[in-house]
């Protein structure tokens, strides 16, 4: 936490495609910042799960949305000493590991797009971030959710190094998967994410947008935590 405390708390947005690096970047600069994280991409996954577990077809929006709506979604920051992020309860379930199953991510770019999904989860994002002093990452969080954030950064790769990313974090979940197949599930991902009418994915115009393609997690913690405290200093 060598932030906290000092300067002013600031919004800060990190959108990106999947494997860029969000999750663990924004942790990581929350942490240093000494504010909280937010991983709006949890949300969509929990309501996928629930819609998956429930039988909901995920082309029908009333019920995808019905079920956002009467979803309660908690978070749980992470107890000192035991490593991983914040844990996310859904209906008083900790689902933080379910939500990472291949089934939910093969299927939460289809639950993402509903709009009604999305106007309930928005409402839940922005009521977190109204304090100040948070990370926010996603995919629409500098151009829709906080348009107003004070930082905000676009984080891409190429689709080789993020297919590698996802390969090997599969790996390490107990969950091993083909490059071709693990590459051609992003590339999916991204055209529905990037091509849906509501709150598409693509960079805010006052994003700084860093290519993380080739470079270390400490290098681009350390832009992002520098930008970071040069603002708060402002
Ligand atoms: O970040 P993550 O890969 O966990 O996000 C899962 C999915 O949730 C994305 O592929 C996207 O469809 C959706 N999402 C979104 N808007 C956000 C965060 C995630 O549409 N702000």
């Amino acid at each position: 936490m060598e932030g906290k405390g000092k300067g002013r708390p600031l919004t800060v947005a990190i959108d990106g495609p999947a494997g860029a690096g969000k999750s663990t970047v924004a942790r990581s600069v929350a942490q240093k910042l000494g504010y909280l994280y937010l991983d709006t991409g949890a949300m969509y996954r929990a309501i996928t799960l629930k819609a998956l577990q429930q039988n909901v077809p995920l082309d029908d929006e009333g019920a995808l949305t019905r079920l956002a709506c009467e979803t309660v979604l908690e978070w749980q920051a992470p107890q000192a000493g035991i490593p991983g992020g914040p844990k996310l309860y859904m209906d008083g379930v900790d689902v933080s590991e379910a939500i990472r199953h291949p089934r939910v991510t093969k299927a939460v770019s289809l639950v993402a797009r509903v709009p009604g999904v999305r106007q309930r989860l928005i409402q839940l994002q922005r009521r977190f971030a109204e304090q100040g002093g948070v990370v926010v990452d996603g995919r629409d969080i500098g151009t829709v959710v906080l348009p107003h954030a004070e930082c905000k950064f676009y984080l891409t790769a190429s689709l080789e190094e993020r297919a590698r990313r996802r390969q090997r974090e599969l790996a390490q979940q107990g969950m091993p998967a083909e490059m071709e197949e693990v590459k051609s599930a992003l590339a999916w991902r991204d055209t529905i994410d990037s091509g849906r009418e509501i709150s598409p994915l693509r960079p805010a115009e006052d994003a700084v947008i860093i290519d993380t393609t080739g470079r270390s997690v400490e290098e681009v913690v350390e832009q992002i935590y520098s930008l970071c405290k040069e603002k708060e200093a402002l």
